[in-house]
């Protein structure tokens, strides 16, 4: 193990042995089996959706999830610019462009009324406009209920990308139950993880049975390999849906965990100008990541001036996701932009927030934290 103090790293301990052992055991260790079918009940359960497909990431899954809408070549796709490569390289598989639209600058997550602009004006333009792709940022769903309607008077499905969004809310429904079909991520430094792996979650039962046929190489029912159209190998395996099961029975334990820590940073940086928590007044959000955002006009320090303070003292952060549409693979895709996204990536920084943290890891962090601050104001902030 590094002595580094990391962002978000994996929390797994005995449940998971236990239930990693127990699977292999039982017979059961690939490619599909009892494991995996249970993970599926028990995840659909949790976001409130009729059913789930488990795939072998969340990438793989928002490029499922795409075709079950009916994304097609040519198609546009209106995706949130303050995302990770992931949401707009599902895309680019169907063949259908993305086009960009910004962020709300306190939440990060897609600016509605300047998607309900960008709708109007791409069919103004004769485009088909394939899907809206939301990304409930860090953790913290988009306002759905004034999404929603935008998307359904224009008649886009919403394909609602919840990669790092399990257990939140939004009006008392489960992060990824939302628009037509919602997609997870259990890659290793999300809320859960199954090492690497996905889950497909909605209410129609066609689009999923697509997508389980989609992730199986499109295989028939036959004796022989009998395919009719080009499939992928996407499906999660049963061993990873063990180490899934186990986490999800630890999961509001680890969402309190995180949720703990981004108390413990509010009450931190409460008394300092100029630094705000991106989406901190949302109460239904599962913490996965805590960022700040800087105004270095009233906080007289930059946001990477801590982030060099607290790697020169094994500490971890990251600025907030490059937005797309500075991205250079995607320097020839359209954009609506306001400069919020591009304001959270220049001032933003994304602190420690894993609920595998330990109570003198923690103390090592706050206390670089504080004594950064002291320096910078001339008194100390607790
Ligand atoms: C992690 C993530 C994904 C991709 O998930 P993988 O399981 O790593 O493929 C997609 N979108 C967002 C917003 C993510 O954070």
């Amino acid at each position: 193990m590094s002595q580094m103090i990391h962002l978000s790293a994996p929390d797994v301990g005995p449940l998971e042995e236990a239930y990693l052992i127990a699977a292999l055991r039982s017979g059961w260790v690939a490619p599909v089996g009892p494991d995996l079918e249970a993970f599926e009940r028990e995840i659909a359960a949790r976001v409130g959706t009729r059913g789930a497909v488990g795939v072998s990431s969340g990438t793989a899954g928002l490029h499922l999830a795409l075709l079950g809408v009916g994304v097609r070549p040519g198609d546009v796709v209106v995706v949130s610019t303050l995302t990770f490569v992931a949401t707009a390289n599902a895309v680019r598989y169907t063949g259908a462009r993305p086009v960009f639209v910004d962020c709300d600058p306190q939440t990060g997550n897609l600016d509605v009324p300047l998607t309900a602009d960008l709708l109007r004006h791409l069919r103004a333009r004769g485009e088909r406009v394939g899907a809206v792709v939301p990304v409930d940022l860090f953790g913290a769903c988009v306002d759905y209920t004034a999404l929603e309607p935008v998307c359904a008077e224009a008649g886009v499905p919403i394909v609602e990308d919840a990669a790092e969004a399990l257990g939140a809310t939004h009006a008392g429904r489960g992060a990824g139950s939302f628009g037509q079909v919602g997609v997870l991520s259990f890659n290793g430094n999300k809320v859960i993880t199954t090492s690497g792996g996905g889950m497909i979650v909605s209410d129609d039962t066609a689009l999923l049975a697509r997508a389980r046929h989609l992730s199986t190489q499109a295989r028939e029912q036959a004796r022989h390999y009998e395919h009719r159209e080009t499939g992928y190998n996407y499906r999660l395996s049963n061993l990873l849906a063990a180490l899934g099961r186990a986490q999800l029975r630890r999961l509001d334990g680890m969402i309190g965990r995180r949720r703990q820590l981004r108390d413990r940073y509010a009450k931190l940086f409460a008394p300092v100008p100029g630094v705000t928590l991106i989406g901190a007044d949302d109460a239904a959000a599962n913490c996965w990541l805590t960022s700040l955002v800087v105004d270095p006009e009233r906080s007289g320090w930059q946001a990477r001036e801590l982030a060099d303070h607290l790697a020169e003292r094994g500490v971890e952060t990251r600025p907030v996701w490059k937005p797309m549409h500075l991205q250079p693979a995607y320097a020839d895709a359209e954009s609506c932009l306001t400069g919020a996204a591009d304001r959270l990536f220049a001032h933003g920084l994304t602190l420690p927030s894993g609920s595998a943290l330990t109570e003198p890891q923690i103390g090592v962090v706050l206390g670089a934290i504080d004594e950064f601050l002291a320096d910078r104001t001339g008194s100390a902030a607790r």
